[in-house]
Order: structure tokens, then C-alpha cells, then sequence
């Protein structure tokens, strides 16, 4: 018997994701901030309905250092599928799941002594130190430490041994709705870093930007910004300027027509009856793929490059379209988000209709609907991550007096060479011998010498060094 089943399974239903978007959108995002500021991904809930692995390797290789999901176990799914970068874990993780974070090099959100204690406890145990980010409460009122009392706060965990507090950050609430607030909240934040820095607590990493933030207020990008929604091509409010193409598309196809006679009831309740002789067309798409109920009766729909709307209620697994005359047959494509011939349906006009945000429409379809990748040009730099990895790997430095025991942080590897951030400076031209780690296999040595090296952020070091013999056999990352 013939398989007929092809990508997306055998019911043509699937949500189109268009990874050459979601890079055009990143580079949108790095032309709105000022060089140096870095970008911090979000891609917690599957990154927003579109697929949590294929997103975060492509935005990877496109260059983001750091990405943001809800929990460890978003995390862990990202480090067993082979990504090495920086991880913040945004929500608040149990106690009793810190050797997680240690295991998988995943970053905490840290706003209870408690949690900072469990992990100084863990790092001393395993002598290895954990980098943190602290989260400061300006007007969120969800998780954080109230800004008032944060000083302290971070002064006293800047004591704990196993703990390196790498950034601090807070959360905008009211963005899209209250710049006042906003701009009050802004305040808050900074007028605590800029406190903390007087008195020598400097934190690399200072981020409170969301995608309202980095599109209208530049002055919540501070040394990092951190976009979920406008990275998907989606706004969080209308008047944004940023040049954004949207990333999801949901596709599917009628699967049946009929003629129907005036005054015809449609669909459950009968909410919907003909007003003249029509053609029906059955959708196979429903509120058990996250397509909302909500959209009974008014939902937008294209097929054959026309608009068209959604008659009675939305069932589970089908939706009924009204086409009044159009020649319509099993097998046209309809489009219920994204565009077809002149028309378009954008996720934040359902929403709209909806009653409710993009957010929600793109993180709510479902699991029953494949998600299919398109990406057409390759990325500049994937040709380069074959040999080059941005990572961060522990290294020490053997046998050197000046610097013995200086911890250092690889970042950026190849078989020729790394760059590396320390406490203090590397002396360039002149051979170190580098220990560096791996997380399941044994420590390589081998000997380095910076050719050139530079202050960095908080108060590091960073240079980049040549390898005396080419690294061939390190599993972390060839
Ligand atoms: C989800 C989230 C973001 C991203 O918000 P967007 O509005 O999607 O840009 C940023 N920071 C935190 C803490 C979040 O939870």
C-alpha cells in the first residue's frame, strides 16, 4: 500500500515557520541597540509556539550568546540537543534541583536567600562556582527582590564563594500601556545598579528590556536586552517602528465542500445560518489545535487569495468557511495566519478578535500541528560554527605562578585557538599552559599564548589565544 503520509503527517494541517524572519528580525533588534549591548533570547514555551530547538540553534548561529526559557527542563532539552550557549533559567527553580543547574551549566534567577544558599552550599561542595542572575521586583509584583531591598541583598550574596553574580535584572509590567510607570520602574533599577557600582559591586550583565522595551525605551537596554515577541515578527503594541516579518504561518487545507440552501444553520448551536444559497468549506483545524472558540463566527480565513470568514463555532478539530460563490475544492489551501496572493491575516488581528495578545495565539497551537521549517539562505556564519564554537568552557591556568589558579572562561573555540575572559590580564606572547574542562571527559592540556587581550566588563580580562599544536580531540565541542 502507498504511504501518503508526507512532513506533516497525513491531516494537512501545519504551522510554517520561517527561520529567515526570525533572523532578519534579530538583525532589526541589533540595528535598534547601541553596539555592545547584548542580546538575550527568549525562548521559553517552545519559543512562542515555534519550536524550541530549530529557533534557538538558528538564532545561535546567528550569533545571540544567551537564551532565556521558563525552566530547567526547557533548559535541559536545549543542552541535550547539543547548544552550548548561555542559559538563564527566568523563572524561579526548587531548591532541591540545584545540582541540575550545575550539571547542565544552566544560570538561576536568584531573589531568596534561601536559594542563594542552597546554591553556595552545592558550589562549595563540587568546587565549582555557579554564575547567577539576580532579579529585582521595580513594579512586576510576580517574582524578585522588592527594589528597596535589594542593596543588601546583592551585597551579602556577592560574599558567597560559590556564587558569581553575572547580572542583574527586573521586568517591565506596563510597557505597552504606561510609560510613566515604565519610565519609573526604569528609574528604580538604575538608580540601584548605579549604587551597587559606586561601591564596587559592578554586575556585568544588566538587562530589563522586553521587546516594548527595546523598541521605545532605550533607556531600559543597559548592557543587555531581552526579546521574546518582536524576535517572532509580532508586536507587542501598534505603534512600534521596528521592520518586523512575522515567523508563524498556520496552513491547512479544505477537506470537503457542499452546497448548502438558504438559511442553512452551521456548525454547533446553529450561531450561524446562510442568508442565501453558499458553498460551505470544512477546515480541518480546530480549538484542539489552539485555534481559539473565540473566533466563532468572525475568524479570517484565505483561500484562493481571497479573504473569507469562519461560519458558526469553531468544533475541536474543524472549522466551516462560508465561500458564497467561490469555486472552491478539496485540496485549496487555506490560510488562517500569514499571507496568500495580496492578503495577509497577522497573528495580532486575531488576537484582536480574539480578546486576547499574539502571545497568546502563537504559544497556544498546540502540539497536534507540525511545524515545518523553511530557511532559504544560510546563514554566513554556519560555515564558520563547524570548526568554531561559542561556548563557555572552564579552563585554569598550570603552572604559572602569576596567574595559577585564576579561574578563566572560554568562550569562542576553534582547533586554532580561543578566546578567553579572566580575572586578571594574560600577559600576550608568552606560552600558558591551559587546562580545559569538559563536562564528560577528562580535562585537556594545552599550551597557548594570547596575541592580542583587552579590558572587558566587569572589571575582566579577555584575549584571544593561539594553540601552540592544533586542538583536535575535544569532545566538548569537535
Ligand atoms: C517573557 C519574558 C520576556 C520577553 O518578553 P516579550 O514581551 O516577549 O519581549 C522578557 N523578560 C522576562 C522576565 C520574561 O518572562
Amino acid at each position: 500500500m502507498m504511504e501518503n503520509r508526507n512532513a506533516t503527517g497525513y491531516r494537512p494541517t501545519w504551522a510554517q515557520i520561517d527561520l529567515d524572519n526570525l533572523s532578519h528580525n534579530l538583525r532589526q533588534i541589533r540595528n535598534n541597540i547601541a553596539p555592545g549591548v547584548r542580546i538575550m533570547a527568549c525562548v521559553k514555551a517552545e519559543a512562542y509556539g515555534h519550536g524550541l530547538i530549530p529557533v534557538s540553534r538558528q538564532l545561535v548561529n546567528s550569533g545571540v550568546e544567551f537564551l532565556a526559557v521558563a525552566s530547567i527542563d526547557e533548559a535541559v532539552a536545549l543542552r541535550s540537543s547539543g547548544i552550548a550557549c548561555r542559559i538563564l533559567v527566568l523563572g524561579l527553580v526548587l531548591e532541591q534541583d540545584v545540582p541540575a543547574l550545575f550539571e547542565y551549566d544552566i544560570s538561576p534567577t536568584v531573589c531568596s536567600m534561601a536559594l542563594a544558599l542552597g546554591l553556595d552550599r552545592h558550589a562549595r561542595r563540587t568546587g565549582r562556582a555557579i554564575d547567577v542572575h539576580i532579579k529585582i521586583d521595580t513594579g512586576m509584583a510576580r517574582i524578585g527582590i522588592m527594589h528597596d531591598k535589594a542593596y543588601d541583598f546583592v551585597r551579602k550574596v556577592s560574599a558567597f564563594p560559590g556564587i558569581r553574580i553575572e547580572g542583574i535584572f527586573t521586568h517591565l509590567a506596563c510597557a505597552d500601556t504606561d510609560k510613566l510607570l515604565t519610565l519609573s520602574q526604569i528609574s528604580l533599577f538604575d538608580s540601584l545598579v548605579r549604587r551597587l557600582k559606586k561601591n564596587g559591586a559592578a554586575i556585568p550583565l544588566v538587562h530589563a528590556a522586553n521587546s516594548m522595551g527595546v523598541a521605545s525605551y532605550k533607556n531600559s537596554h543597559f548592557s543587555m536586552v531581552r526579546p521574546g515577541l518582536i524576535l517572532y515578527g509580532l508586536r507587542p503594541a501598534d505603534d512600534i517602528s521596528l521592520d518586523l516579518k512575522p515567523v508563524m504561518s498556520l496552513k491547512t487545507k479544505v477537506i470537503f465542500v457542499k452546497n448548502v440552501k438558504a438559511g442553512t444553520g452551521i456548525s454547533y448551536g446553529h450561531t450561524y445560518k446562510t442568508t442565501r444559497a453558499t458553498r460551505i468549506a470544512t477546515l480541518p483545524i480546530g480549538y484542539g489545535d489552539g485555534y481559539p472558540r473565540n473566533l466563532s463566527n468572525t475568524g479570517p480565513v484565505l483561500i484562493n487569495g481571497k479573504r473569507f470568514t469562519i461560519a458558526g463555532r469553531v468544533c475541536m478539530d474543524q472549522v466551516m468557511v462560508d465561500m458564497g460563490r467561490e469555486q472552491v475544492k478539496v485540496g485549496d489551501e487555506a490560510v488562517l495566519i500569514g499571507s496568500q496572493a495580496k492578503e495577509r491575516i497577522s497573528a495580532e488581528s486575531l488576537a484582536s478578535l480574539a480578546a486576547t495578545i499574539p502571545y497568546e495565539i502563537v504559544c497556544g497551537i498546540g502540539s497536534r500541528v507540525p511545524r515545518v521549517y523553511t530557511k532559504k539562505t544560510a546563514l554566513p556564519q554556519d560555515k564558520r560554527r563547524r570548526e568554531r564554537a561559542v561556548c563557555r568552557i572552564p579552563v585554569r591556568f598550570v603552572d604559572t605562578p602569576s596567574l595559577s589558579g585564576t579561574p578563566g572562561i572560554a568562550a569562542d573555540i576553534s582547533s586554532g585557538g580561543l578566546k578567553l575572559f579572566t580575572a586578571d590580564p594574560v600577559l600576550p606572547y608568552r606560552p600558558y599552559e591551559l587546562s580545559l574542562e569538559q563536562r564528560r571527559a577528562e580535562p585537556v592540556r594545552v599550551t597557548a599564548s594570547a596575541v592580542w587581550s583587552r579590558p572587558a566588563p566587569g572589571n575582566r580580562h579577555v584575549c584571544g589565544m593561539k594553540f601552540e599544536k592544533e586542538l583536535r580531540d575535544f569532545k566538548e565541542v569537535f
